[in-house]
């Protein structure tokens, strides 16, 4: 027997060329191979008379070659060869393409099993290019239900076939990681069944049945290792903070807390009483406030002797925070510094110098936080806002700066419940479903060029009343053959032909650090009445005196996208609206955007937009730090998302740290997923 972590060149026929072919699937060693599963299956188990074939639908049928396979030379690169063959209904030319060597392997007199389809266009049968096997020969590709794989440049899904076949044959699959009696409960095949039949199925069923067990597998193995992390964490001991008193703070708040955001601050402070490490979840709508939330929690790490250190994605909005935490907190005698990027190797030294020395009590920065170079005091608490954006491996490295630090992390992506549970599995969730008062409802309307001058004269309104306005383009350049407005030539026609009367500015991302911050403060301070800008105004920036969002080719953009646009306004106390131009005439397309139009519900625009677009696009690339399903679907498996998830609980509850070959078995395989998808099990 050959082990699942033996190379695939263990099996015949694969040497270092065809190693290379499967290196590019990621398929390594047999286990890759065998979990290598199969994207889809041809039911090709009934077997047709000739005569009942129908034009383009491929089947198999038994025939017997008529006659000696005869190939013509038509011109230099064609060859054609024809065959004819027949059973007991009818006959059939056979017609292959530059296919000599295969076709002449039919013997005249023999009988085989082909598959193909009869084109629809002659009247008397003919095929091209049929697949074929003799009749004595074991099914492969005829007379089953064959699995369609993923494949790459030169690997045939033949040759993958015969490769999954070869290493079933020699070594065990995966071993059972799912206790017997979930498996029952919930209708789950045992693990060796599973993998033979994923890739041998004897019917359709069976397939189905495999990869529902597979599927499940994954989710049971990834959930668990949510709920063990959350376990470990829980387990840790660190100091409990005594003076949780926030009397000081809530003197110094321009404003008084809504009741959500005092609910969460108290949720944290409880965490942070409790003398476990905290791992909290701050959920809450665009404009919920959940950055004084992050200050809370940061000024009773400080009290209590600690650092704090709060990241967030993009370098405006690390400034925007920085500004704001230290008009709070600098009064209460509290150093506040930034760290970006885009400050001199001489400015990040310096505050680095005041980071490890403690003399900065809250440190407010982007990924340039995480690098080796910055050293903390004493870090107890790390804050990460936005947290979807950056990987599981981003934010294990800031926690790794402090011994055991509290964690709290900030969305403002509402996430459908479902796939928070999946990310923030580990993680307590404070919800901030209430928006500070006097906050109108943001108007919003979709619209098609018809209504362009209507528009820019409502635009002029909102200037003139003394407001500012955003202007959102999909793209920052043109682009040749492409038919979407770009910021850079759309900022320039406002600014020549439609507002020449009117402060037109431009924003992208295309744009340095030091350059985009400019501008957004420019802005900000009431400089400009209309702000062109690509997606960078996407994140968190802050300026309530702007009451207008214009969208231009709204359909360019993700349903949670345009939802987190338009928060960026409706933020002061005037009333707020945002347009969506779009020229799109697809109904459904329409449809998704008036749903925008009518709700204002984050979650319930997010939860629409996971069954629309999937889960990947939903984060945008490998921003999720998700780990990589190799067979899971996020958006139409979650119902056994749902299963997994309730039987992993029940598994941590009673078996977790049992001492079963099962339960180490699934440990092991938990920290090989982690492993996998970057993260850490800290
Ligand atoms: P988000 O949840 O989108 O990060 P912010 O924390 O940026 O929201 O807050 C949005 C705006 O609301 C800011 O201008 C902030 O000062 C203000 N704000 C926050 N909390 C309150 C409150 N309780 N009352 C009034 N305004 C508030
Ligand atoms: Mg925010």
């Amino acid at each position: 027997m050959a082990r699942l972590s033996d190379p695939i060149t263990v099996l015949k026929g694969i040497g270092p060329t065809k190693a290379k072919q499967f290196a590019a699937l990621n398929i390594f060693t047999l286990e890759d191979l065998i979990c290598h599963f199969p994207r889809g299956y041809e039911d090709r188990t009934k077997l047709i008379p000739i005569e009942k074939l129908q034009p383009d639908e491929p089947a198999c049928f038994k025939a017997m070659v008529m006659n000696t396979p005869r190939t013509s030379h038509i011109r230099k690169g064609l060859d054609i060869t024809k065959v004819q063959v027949a059973d007991h209904t009818a006959r059939l030319s056979l017609t292959f393409f530059n296919q000599k060597f295969t076709a002449d392997q039919l013997q005249y007199g023999k009988e085989y099993i082909f598959y193909g389809a009869v084109s629809g266009d002659f009247i008397g049968y003919n095929m091209t290019s049929p697949v074929f096997e003799p009749l004595d020969s074991p099914p492969l590709t005829t007379r089953r239900v064959l699995p369609i794989y993923p494949l790459t440049a030169g690997l045939s899904n033949a040759s993958v076939l015969k490769a999954v076949r070869q290493a079933l044959a020699i070594c065990n699959p995966p071993e059972e990681i799912i206790p017997r009696q979930v498996r029952e409960n919930y209708g789950i095949l045992p693990a060796e069944r599973a993998y033979y039949a994923i890739h041998e199925p004897a019917s359709m069923e069976e397939a189905e049945l495999a990869k529902k067990r597979l599927i499940f597998e994954e989710f049971f193995v990834f959930s668990a290792g949510l709920s063990l992390m959350r376990a470990k964490r829980a387990a840790k001991q660190v100091p409990p903070y005594e003076n949780c008193d926030l009397t000081a703070f809530q003197k110094a708040l321009p404003f008084t807390l809504t009741g959500a955001q005092s609910r969460a601050i108290g949720e944290i402070a409880a965490d942070l009483r409790r003398g476990a490490p905290m791992n909290r979840l701050v959920q809450g709508d665009v404009g919920s406030g959940k950055t004084m939330v992050a200050a809370a929690a940061a000024y009773l790490a400080i009290q209590n002797g600690y650092q704090a250190a709060m990241m967030a994605p993009t370098e405006i909005l690390a400034e925007q925070h920085f500004a704001s935490l230290s008009k709070l907190l600098t009064p209460l005698g509290i150093s506040v510094c930034l760290l970006t990027g885009s400050l001199t190797a001489k400015q990040k030294s310096l505050v680095r110098e005041d980071i490890a020395s403690g003399r900065a009590r809250l440190t407010v920065g982007t990924h340039a936080l995480v690098s080796e170079a910055t050293v903390f005091q004493k870090l107890g608490l790390v804050i990460t806002d936005e947290q979807h954006r950056f990987g599981v491996s981003q934010r294990s490295a800031l926690t790794g700066k402090g011994v055991d630090p509290h964690v709290l992390v900030m969305s403002a992506t509402p996430i459908p419940r479902t796939l928070a549970l999946l990310m923030y599995g580990d993680l307590e969730v404070s919800i901030l479903d209430e928006l500070p008062p006097g906050r109108e409802k943001v108007d919003t309307f979709l619209v098609n060029e018809s209504y362009r001058s209507r528009i820019n004269a409502f635009i002029r309104k909102h200037v003139s009343e003394g407001h500012q306005c955003f202007v959102v383009c999909p793209a920052v350049e043109e682009t040749e053959g492409m038919n979407i407005k770009s910021a850079e030539i759309w900022a320039e026609t406002l600014q020549k032909t439609v507002f020449p009367d009117l402060r037109v500015a431009l924003l992208h991302g295309q744009m340095k650090g030091a350059e985009k911050e400019a501008i957004m403060a420019s802005f900000a301070q009431g400089n400009a009445d209309i702000l062109v800008a690509t997606t960078v105004i996407e994140v968190g920036v802050d300026v309530p005196n702007a009451t207008l969002m214009v969208v231009e080719d709204a359909d360019r953009f993700g349903l949670s996208q345009l939802h987190q646009l338009r928060g960026r306004v409706g933020r002061g106390k005037a009333k707020s609206h945002c347009i969506l131009f779009s020229q799109n005439k697809n109904s459904e397309t329409l449809q998704r955007l008036k749903a925008l139009c009518k709700t204002n519900d984050g979650f319930q625009i997010a939860e629409e937009d996971l069954r629309l677009r999937g889960p990947g696009d939903f984060f945008g690339a490998r921003q999720s730090g998700l780990p990589v399903f190799r067979i899971a679907n996020l958006s139409c498996d979650l119902q056994t998302l749902k299963s997994a998830q309730q039987a992993s609980a029940h598994w941590i509850d009673t078996e977790g740290t049992a001492d079963t070959p099962e339960a180490k078995a699934l440990r092991s395989r938990i920290a090989q997923l982690f492993a996998r998808s970057e993260g850490t099990m800290n």
